[in-house]
């Protein structure tokens, strides 16, 4: 059996209902404002096209014509500002505006004058157009979930592809000015691909959703909240299990007498200096290195691919800036400094933990040894110092 073009139109606008309400209700339950209300406004002005669309069929009014046709245009504008907003993370508002307004002119005042056959050309081609640009966008943005964006990308296309349809069936039956809306094969398929293509960019843009949520938990868990450098979890995470080579170098930091800081100053001014810490570390070391705050006023950076004494210039250089700087708190200013150790791996392939332990022990030598220094464990270390041999080795 055969379903006519007016269930199929009211089964799309139930489908779009039911999506909106779950859509709306995730939001709600999270209020993290996002691409999702987007869609909940985009799906509202949709689904008061199909109904103003399903009225115009009965009724044929131009004016009736012309809001549906608004609506409509309306709806796929938000739909493309969606993606965008989803993409770059821009609020979408000024955007859609401008697509609704440019589309609606574009086609409104032939439906208007009663020119609804040409009307409808506009709107199916300005929606396929729409459409096509929503796939390009999360195809775009496929690598931060590459399954459901592709899948939604996919949808969306053959979305577009049933409206050019639609479009290429009225300019071939050339007639500028219908007494009823165009029923035919195309118009049809096109309901079904727009029923199932809503009901799958629903699930999958809630699977993105949740998915969205959950690397954004995992990032928090992994990253310190002060100076939002990784944690010492994150770095053993990563990293904990391996075995370290000779061209593969941890540095330890520890900032100098930084309770003195916080005794003098406060924790907040204490605060200050370790994001003033954290800054600097970043300036060397760059955005995407593994600098970490292991705890309090520690810090450590893994190395991987380096040639020997690069990490001892590293620390050199971090030390150098730190030491240059003045940190202004209300009640005064500090010239703070911090000492480092470095270990690097050896050529079996040392444990992690190991070559940390070594970091912290050489660290520990350079505090013996006044401070705002930096010290080498194990064979590396330049001056023979049997105390520290003995501590390393083991
Ligand atoms: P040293 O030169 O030997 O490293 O001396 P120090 O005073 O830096 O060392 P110590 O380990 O005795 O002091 C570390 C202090 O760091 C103690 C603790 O109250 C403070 N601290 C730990 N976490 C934080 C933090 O998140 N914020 C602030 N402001 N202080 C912190
Ligand atoms: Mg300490
Ligand atoms: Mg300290």
């Amino acid at each position: 059996m055969m379903l006519d073009y007016q269930s199929l139109l009211l089964a799309l606008g139930v489908s779009a209902a039911c999506l909106m309400v779950t859509l709306f209700g995730t939001w709600v339950s999270r209020r993290t404002d996002s691409f999702l209300l987007t869609l909940v406004a985009a799906l509202g002005l949709t689904i008061s096209g199909i109904l103003t669309y399903n009225l115009y069929g009965s009724h044929m009014g131009p004016i009736l014509g012309a809001f549906a046709y608004s609506l409509l245009m309306g709806g796929f504008s938000v739909i493309f500002a969606a993606s965008v907003q989803f993409r770059t993370g821009l609020r979408p508002w000024r955007l859609a505006m401008l697509l609704a307004l440019v589309t609606i002119s574009a086609g409104a005042p032939f439906m208007a004058i009663g020119l609804n056959g040409l009307g409808l050309v506009v709107m199916n081609v300005a929606t396929a157009i729409l459409l096509a640009g929503t796939a390009h966008q999360y195809w775009c943005a496929r690598a931060e979930a590459p399954v459901p964006l592709t899948g939604m990308s996919v949808l969306y296309l053959m979305s577009a592809a049933s409206f050019s349809l639609c479009a290429t069936m009225l300019i071939h039956g050339g007639q500028w000015t219908l007494a009823k809306v165009p029923d035919n094969w195309a118009e049809n398929l096109n309901l079904g691909v727009c029923i199932a293509g809503m009901t799958g960019i629903g699930a999958l843009s809630l699977a993105l959703h949740q998915w969205r949520l959950a690397a954004h938990h995992r990032r928090e868990a992994l990253t310190d909240p002060l100076t939002g450098l990784l944690n010492r979890r994150a770095l053993f995470e990563q990293h904990g299990t391996r075995l370290l080579g000779v061209s593969s170098a941890i540095i330890v930091f520890d900032i100098d007498r930084f309770k003195l800081i916080n005794d003098q100053f406060g924790h907040a001014s204490g605060d200050l200096v370790l994001k003033a810490f954290a800054e600097d570390l970043c300036d060397v070391l760059g955005r995407d290195s593994t600098a970490t705050r292991l705890g309090g006023e520690e810090f450590a950076v893994l190395l991987d691919d380096i040639m020997p004494g690069r990490a001892e210039l590293v620390a050199t250089d971090v030390l150098q800036r730190f030491s240059s700087r003045r940190v202004v708190f209300e009640r005064g200013v500090v010239q703070p400094t911090v000492s480092a150790g470095v270990a690097t791996g050896n050529q079996a392939g040392s444990p992690f933990e190991a070559v940390l332990g070594q970091a912290d022990a050489a660290l520990y030598e350079a505090k013996r040894a006044g401070r705002n220094r930096v010290e080498l464990a194990g064979y590396l270390h330049p001056v023979v110092d049997n105390d520290s041999e003995s501590r390393t080795s083991a």
